[in-house]
């Protein structure tokens, strides 16, 4: 339901505000929602829930933000899509709801303002927590077959050798799985990767193993093999992650960087540090280097290395 109150410019759909315009198409027969925004107004509904711990960010912090969004979005708008998606397939957007005073000062001290390479908008990716280390593109995602010079991943550490992310809820994290409960996730998720193959995998799955073979060189697992069933299944990049979820949980493996892999009659038990992929800025790092003074093009420089910010209009 959408409504419009007299008093407010704002529209109001299933209980959130929305500025702008909303449109409504049909897309392959379901109902898809667009609100046509222009970008600086759009930001201001991204940055609050991008960067999270607002009440931890600085004004440095949240510019960084302000900018990679704003980066990613142009970049977006302007290869062929220009309809951003309001979930983590490109950025959340949560509307009018989020909206907040230091966010919007940010957006504002920052208008129109990006990270560049090469004159074009930069590939700003960026994720919650590195565990200490950034990683190269190629290696996390195969599908970029070629490296990106300020995507090779860079150290998060500071001066005592402690991660600038160290005080994340996720820079150390354990899982555990019983037996039946790993024999059910792969039955769940490994299909998706390897499609047409339900079917084998009904019956006793025999004994499960799974064998980490490759690694970046800052730890991120990019080459795992599991066996069970009476295959063997390799995993590329950080597919890991989509295979492994948590028991009772749809969520992703936390991280690809992981620092035990152990099977035993038990079931299956896994350490690891960080949350996200782990390609570009680290979140937790940039607040916490802006709460020690760097400033943002600092920040933005240290994680994009041999980018500039450019005045995009
Ligand atoms: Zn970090």
């Amino acid at each position: 339901m959408v409504a419009k109150d007299s008093t407010s410019p704002l529209l109001r759909l299933n209980g959130r505000a929305y500025p702008g315009v909303l449109r409504f198409v049909t897309v392959a027969g379901t109902l898809q929602v667009e609100n046509q925004v222009d970008l600086e107004t759009y930001l201001r509904g991204v940055v609050p829930v991008e960067l999270g711990f607002l009440s931890r960010a600085t004004p440095a912090a949240l510019r960084v933000q302000a900018v990679i969004s704003r980066t990613y979005a142009l970049r977006k708008i302007a290869s062929a899509d220009s309809i951003l998606d309001s979930t983590i397939g490109d950025q959340v957007y949560a509307g009018a709801d989020v909206w907040a005073a230091a966010a919007d000062d940010a957006i504002r001290d920052t208008h129109g303002m990006i990270v560049a390479y090469d004159g074009r908008p930069a590939l700003t990716l960026f994720h919650s927590t590195c565990g200490g280390h950034t990683s190269p593109l190629d290696a996390i995602w195969p599908r970029y077959s070629r490296p990106i010079s300020y995507l090779q991943g860079v150290s998060d550490l500071d001066e005592t050798a402690t991660p600038y992310c160290f005080w994340s809820k996720y820079a150390h994290w354990r899982e555990h799985w019983s037996i039946a409960e790993l024999r059910a996730t792969l039955q769940q998720y490994l299909p998706s990767e390897f499609p047409g193959i339900d079917d084998q995998l009904r019956g006793p799955s025999g004994p499960i193993d799974i064998r980490i073979t490759g690694r970046t060189p800052d730890g991120r697992v990019t080459h795992a093999q599991i066996r069970a069933w009476g295959h063997e299944f390799d995993l590329h990049g950080e597919r890991i992650r989509w295979v492994l979820r948590p028991p009772g949980k749809s969520l992703l493996l936390r991280s690809s960087k992981l620092t035990r892999v152990e099977i035993g009659v038990d079931g299956l038990d896994v350490e690891g540090e960080g949350w996200g992929h782990g390609l570009g800025l680290c979140q937790v790092g940039a607040i916490e280097r802006a709460a020690r003074g760097s400033d943002w093009e600092q920040i933005l420089n240290h994680y994009y290395p041999g980018t500039y910010v450019m005045q995009a209009y």
